[in-house]
């Protein structure tokens, strides 16, 4: 059997900047090329000094910007790579590198950053220019010169999102990327690849690996929980802040509360939607047909821009009639809409913040779930801190991720030869690692460390 090596770059015991080097069918194939969202600078990016010549292609397994953000950079170093992804993931990410090259050039001058920013829109013009959109189940070569062959399918993560399955020499690696086992409001749940049992080496997600409690959450309960939280709310004449990631989270949300209004749960109060969000949403009507069957995209217009929210006469004024306002970062993180929005809701008891993903321990987003009434929290950079008066501060579990049950059974449906564990927190790749997977060879790699597989 031929051999094949697998060295993470990022991404191995954390979640970080995913990127991972496959030495397989003779040639060299980046999985995804990430940046690490909570480190700065150049320290953010993958051990690409790892690579000791030019990979022969990456393939770039969705959007987000801990899959993706370090593409540009990659092809700065090595502009001979050649990038694969779904068309709908070329279209996302092209919006949100350029968004990165924008806020690079912000935090630059905020917080003297000095290198960023660490590419600029033409190398994101180059790099998305450089690739091929190939649609799921659609079979390609990376290099006439190798056997090895690539395809695609759904992850049920986010628009476009997919796992890949590359296939050379009688070896057949799967890498599953970031998955959701069950639907979603717009999206449908991952699907497994054509002959799973063929597969003999599983690379596979562990993002939850360490939480027990997704497990139990029901998405149809969270969503009542939701619901009728927030009617509350804008009932007793308040406004509701769901800060929000601007890929998969901010369009899902945007959609269950156009449902719950046309239900009758939620009262049909004007719901603002902000930047990033919005133009990402354009693109989920583009590819509208790659949605779960029978989902209904609420039109864009539906939702109303949230204007220039670092003003914050603009930000009272919005805050004047009850509304629903989606604002990213969904961590709140300190000068971005949902911070520039709640600095001015925290004033007011009678208004409500809903949070609907992780938050970091060093974000303003946990800072606000953690605080009592009373304690004063500093929203913006340079700006004094206000006073906490509200305390409808509610966190629900909205995930784009497969709880580990569901990872489990994806090991076990597949059943291959070796599992490598990554994307996960040390403890969660460690419950991995323990607990599932018995009678195959299993793996967890530190960054450079290479595994023959
Ligand atoms: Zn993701
Ligand atoms: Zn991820």
């Amino acid at each position: 059997m031929s051999s094949i090596e697998f060295t993470p770059l990022g991404g191995a015991r954390e979640v970080g900047a995913n990127s991972y080097l496959l030495r397989m069918g003779g040639l060299d194939i980046v999985l995804d090329s990430g940046l690490h969202p909570k480190k700065e600078g150049v320290g953010a990016l993958p051990e690409f000094s790892l690579l000791r010549k030019a990979p022969d292609a990456a393939i770039i397994t969705h959007s987000h910007i801990d899959h993706c953000g370090s593409l540009p950079h990659l092809l700065q170093i090595f502009p001979s790579v050649v990038p694969y992804a779904t068309p709908a993931t070329l279209r996302i990410m092209d919006r949100m590198l350029h968004n990165s090259v924008s806020v690079m050039g912000i935090l630059k001058k905020e917080r003297h950053i000095d290198d960023y920013p660490l590419y600029q829109h033409s190398d994101v013009e180059y790099a998305v220019g450089k690739s091929y959109g190939i649609e799921v189940g659609q079979e390609f070569a990376i290099s006439s010169e190798s056997e090895l062959c690539a395809v695609f399918s759904p992850a049920g993560h986010v628009l476009g999102s997919a796992s890949v399955r590359l296939n050379a020499n009688g070896r057949s690696v799967f890498y599953t990327a970031d998955i959701c086992a069950v639907d979603q409001e717009l999206m449908a749940g991952f699907e497994y690849p054509d002959r799973p049992e063929t597969i003999d080496t599983l690379i596979i997600e562990s993002t939850y690996g360490a939480n027990e409690g997704a497990d139990s959450v029901s998405y149809a309960e969270e969503i009542e929980r939701f619901g009728a939280s927030m009617a509350t709310v804008l009932e007793g004449g308040g406004c509701v802040l769901v800060p929000s990631f601007a890929l998969g989270r901010a369009q899902e949300i945007l959609n269950v509360i156009a449902r719950l209004q046309e239900e009758g749960v939620v009262p049909h109060v004007t719901v603002y939607a902000s930047g990033l969000g919005r133009a990402v949403y354009e693109i989920y009507d583009r590819f509208r047909d790659q949605l779960r069957p029978g989902a209904e995209l609420s039109p864009l217009s539906q939702f109303k821009k949230v204007g220039d929210v670092w003003n914050p006469e603009v930000a009272r004024k919005l805050l004047r009639e009850p509304c629903i306002v989606v604002a990213t970062s969904g961590m709140m993180i300190q000068n971005t809409p949902s911070a520039a929005i709640a600095q001015e809701m925290v004033k007011e008891p009678c208004h409500g913040i809903f949070f609907v993903g992780y938050c970091d321990p060093d974000t303003v987003g946990h800072q606000v779930k953690t605080c009592s009434p009373g304690d004063s929290l500093q929203f913006m950079l340079g700006a004094a801190p206000v006073e906490v008066r509200l305390d409808n501060i509610q966190s629900y579990h909205f995930s784009a991720h497969a709880p580990r049950m569901a990872l489990q059974r994806v090991i076990e449906r597949i059943k291959p030869d070796r599992v490598v564990f990554v994307h996960g927190d040390p403890d969660a790749v460690d419950w991995m690692y323990e607990n599932t997977a018995n009678g195959a060879l299993k793996y967890m790699s530190a960054i450079g460390e290479t595994l023959a597989l």
